[in-house]
């Protein structure tokens, strides 16, 4: 029997790249039944809001959703999709892998990290309004519980062992935020010692983007509040290659979506040139939540060769710095169709063209909060 999975495209690129996603799925034959719906600036249009009921009720139906970058007005309009989704459904993890691939488009080749980040409160819990009638002050309530920073701080350890880490290291800015910071950094010693197989250490976030972006194979699970997490997850996903590599999940209790970290590029829009390999690669996060190892292999398997020939590549792979020498762009669908061709012929057993680098042995003592 196959799966059902909610589809949302979203806005921008959204279409394109959640197409190019669907082909190289279907590459790998197991069996997907997709139920479309509508969100963001598009839903606006057909229904009048930018997150219509159905769409929450077809992911609670499915319980695992793939999905394109959604528009949020800057300064005004709409309250963001993305946010209320997650609030709604309380996909309270957002996990954002940064791996390197092909080691192009790096100066880390080594990168090989994941940031784990709490997505329902913090500074994005829409607890905000104007002081005065004249708009001249403003407040955000960062909203931090104990229980939220528990059920984060745990699934970040759960994964680190699941996926065979070594290290846990949680980000905050305690010294100032001396309650919502101070409760976060307590959750996180009160875990640490039920996963003694487990390093575990703390960064203050000013220091964590200095340390990240001198020698990011020094970290690997990093566990953070939402607002230092989504900025994080943008700098690490620069560390591993660009936005337009970079694949993200969302984790709730028995309930999952799946989308990359880059956002809409309007600019973009309609072209057929955006990279699609963002949105592939949560396909391939998919299909490991659904249990299917061998297809979501292939998949990674794919995109890792078509980068590391550099033959059919996107305009950002294609670039001078991304790739010692230049080459033609491709569109974001030749460069799906060439990953999905790949699919099935890949062997899963043959050392990858250009292997990843080692990762450094986690821990390192010199390293200061
Ligand atoms: P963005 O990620 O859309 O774009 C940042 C830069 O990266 C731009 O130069 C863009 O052209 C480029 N880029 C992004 N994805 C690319 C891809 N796949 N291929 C090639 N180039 C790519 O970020 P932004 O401009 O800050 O935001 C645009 C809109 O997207 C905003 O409305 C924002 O709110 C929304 N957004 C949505 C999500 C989401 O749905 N999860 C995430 C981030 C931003």
């Amino acid at each position: 029997m196959g799966y059902r999975v909610t589809l949302i495209p979203g806005d921008g690129i959204g279409p394109e790249v959640t197409a190019a996603a669907r082909r190289v799925a279907e590459a790998t034959g197991v069996s997907i039944e997709w139920e479309v719906v509508e969100a963001g600036e598009v839903a606006i249009r057909a229904h009048g809001t930018p997150l219509p009921e159905p769409v929450l009720d077809s992911i609670r139906r499915n319980r695992v959703a793939l999905k394109g970058p959604i528009t949020t007005p800057i300064g005004g309009g709409f309250r963001s999709v993305n946010v209320a989704l997650r609030q709604q459904l309380d996909l309270y993890a957002s996990v954002r892998p940064a791996r390197a691939i092909a080691g192009e488009g790096t100066r880390f080749p080594e990168t090989n990290l994941v940031v784990v980040r709490e997505a329902t409160e913090g500074l994005y819990s829409g607890v905000e309004h104007w002081v005065d009638r004249d708009h001249t002050a403003a407040e955000t309530v960062n909203v931090v519980t104990r229980k939220a920073s528990d059920r984060i701080v745990r699934f970040a350890f759960e994964l680190a062992r699941r996926e065979h880490r070594h290290r846990v290291t949680a980000v905050h800015k305690a010294n100032i935020m001396k309650t919502t910071g101070a409760l976060f950094q307590a959750a996180f010693r009160a875990m640490a010692p039920a996963y003694p197989d487990l390093a575990s250490d703390e960064r203050l976030i000013d220091n964590m983007c200095m340390q990240l972006v001198k020698k990011p194979s020094e970290y690997d699970v990093i566990v953070t509040t939402n607002l230092f997490g989504d900025i994080l997850s943008d700098l690490c996903a620069g560390l591993a290659g660009g936005l337009g590599v970079a694949p993200g999940a969302l984790y709730g209790d028995g309930i999952a979506a799946f989308e990359p970290v880059h956002g809409s590029a309007p600019k973009y829009a309609g072209q057929d040139r955006a990279d699609p390999v963002a949105e592939i690669l949560c396909v391939e996060l998919l299909l490991r939540h659904l249990g299917e190892k061998e297809a979501a292999d292939r998949v990674f398997r794919a995109v890792w060769e078509t980068i590391a020939e550099k033959k059919v590549v996107t305009y950002d792979l294609a670039l001078p710095g991304y790739t010692q020498r230049p080459v033609p762009a491709s569109s974001c669908s030749a460069m799906a169709q060439e990953i999905a061709r790949k699919v099935p012929e890949v062997d899963l057993d043959a050392p990858l063209p250009r292997p990843p680098a080692a990762v450094a042995a986690p821990g390192d003592p010199q390293l200061e909060a």
